[in-house]
């Protein structure tokens, strides 16, 4: 089969199983009224939780890095790619997690992907839940170490496979999502913190949807929870209204973490005007309890509101609801209709959630106004119909 061949065979499978991906495009600011392929729209999509994304701080103290720096930062952070702020925000990030240091990537991506791979290798041995995001998986999967997957949030599953195979591996890692980015569930950290230290594992936590929502000033779910993890991966782009992400911990971990994490040593460093934005965003996610509260209504609104109009949504109650459908076809036609009704909520399927669990992941923000709940739930209860 000629290369092209192979190319247009991939895509048409893709389009046959409904699986082709074509993103639509935002026009006005990333916001609670956007519009999207040149449609006004109540955005109901965006991770933007707190509805920091067009905030003119973050906005305007990444113009000013931009003023007083270059906007390309050169090179990686071990070679000159390093500035002030780039120090400044891993101190004010480690900080405001309680950690003694963090190490800023570029993308939540990159820092799940460097951070495992830097902290295990061949030789050692990871437990990981079966819903964990995908960069978590890929990280496994570079570390080249033995990996186990548990069955989601199962701790006994998880305490029968540390029983079997930790003794296997020199060192041991267990890794969670701390909100479950696609269905919402908490992770049960405590438990998960004492498990993994009867068997002399350590504790990676991605707080990616935890983080700005959840605990005291937003600081996440372990510290919601009190619990201290090994490895704590926070990502900006979400709740920060901003991008990349952070790996805090000791400040040994940190130091391994920037000495052998690959998508830290082989990238150009984030440009310094992003770091700006980061530190701008903390504080506003530390002041955000009024923010959080806002969220948590229009979350629980929207909860109860399609729970009556007879939606199947997942088991657990948070700021992201996924409303079951089940197959990828009837799930972007809802997604279509929805956006017809002004409502936009993406379809979710796979290989971003397991066959046959296909779903539209609905997620409020704080800056949605209570009208714009109920247009949402109205829009739900007009195209109810298309379910049977
Ligand atoms: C979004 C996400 C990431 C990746 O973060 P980006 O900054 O978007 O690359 C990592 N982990 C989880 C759980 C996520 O939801």
């Amino acid at each position: 089969m000629s290369f092209d061949a192979h190319v247009r065979e991939a895509l048409a499978q893709l389009h046959g199983t409904g699986l082709l991906r074509i993103p639509r495009v935002l026009t006005s600011l990333q916001g609670p009224e956007a519009l999207v392929d040149g449609r006004p729209v109540r955005l109901f999509c965006s991770n933007d939780y707190l509805g920091l994304a067009a905030h003119p701080k973050i906005r305007e103290a990444a113009s000013r890095a931009l003023a007083d720096s270059a906007y390309g930062s050169g090179a990686s952070r071990h070679i000159s790619g390093t500035t002030d702020l780039h120090n400044r925000a891993e101190a004010a990030l480690a900080d405001f997690v309680g950690m003694p240091a963090a190490v800023l990537f570029s993308t939540g991506y990159a820092a799940n992907l460097g951070a495992v791979q830097a902290l295990v290798g061949p030789g050692d041995v990871i437990f990981s839940d079966e819903l964990n995001h995908a960069s978590l998986i890929d990280g496994c999967r570079l570390s080249r170490a033995r990996v186990h997957v548990y069955p989601h949030r199962n701790l006994g599953a998880l305490e029968q496979l540390l029983h079997m195979h930790r003794s296997s591996g020199r060192a041991a890692l267990v890794l969670t999502d701390a909100v479950f980015s696609m269905d919402g569930a908490l992770a049960p950290l405590v438990e998960l913190r004492a498990l993994s230290e009867r068997f002399g594992a350590g504790l990676l936590v991605d707080e990616a949807h935890a983080l700005g929502v959840l605990g005291p000033h937003g600081r996440g779910l372990c510290a919601a929870l009190g619990v201290r993890p090994d490895v704590l991966i926070g990502t900006l782009g979400k709740a920060f209204g901003a991008a990349g992400a952070f790996a805090a911990g000791p400040a040994n971990t940190a130091a391994l973490v920037k000495n052998r994490a690959r998508s830290f040593v082989f990238s150009t460093s984030p440009p310094a005007s992003q770091a700006a934005a980061a530190l701008a965003a903390v504080e506003l996610v530390r002041d955000g309890d009024p923010l959080r509260e806002q969220l948590q209504h229009h979350a629980e609104t929207l909860h109860e509101g399609l729970l009556a109009l007879g939606y199947r949504l997942g088991p657990h109650a948070s700021h992201i609801l996924p409303v079951l459908v089940g197959d990828p076809e009837p799930t972007m036609r809802l997604s279509a209709a929805l956006l017809e009704h002004g409502i936009f909520v993406h379809g979710i399927r796979p290989p971003t959630v397991p066959a046959g669990t296909s779903r539209l992941r609905l997620t409020p923000m704080a800056s949605h106004m209570a009208l714009h709940v109920q247009q949402a739930l109205a829009a739900f209860a007009s195209v109810r119909t298309l379910l049977g």
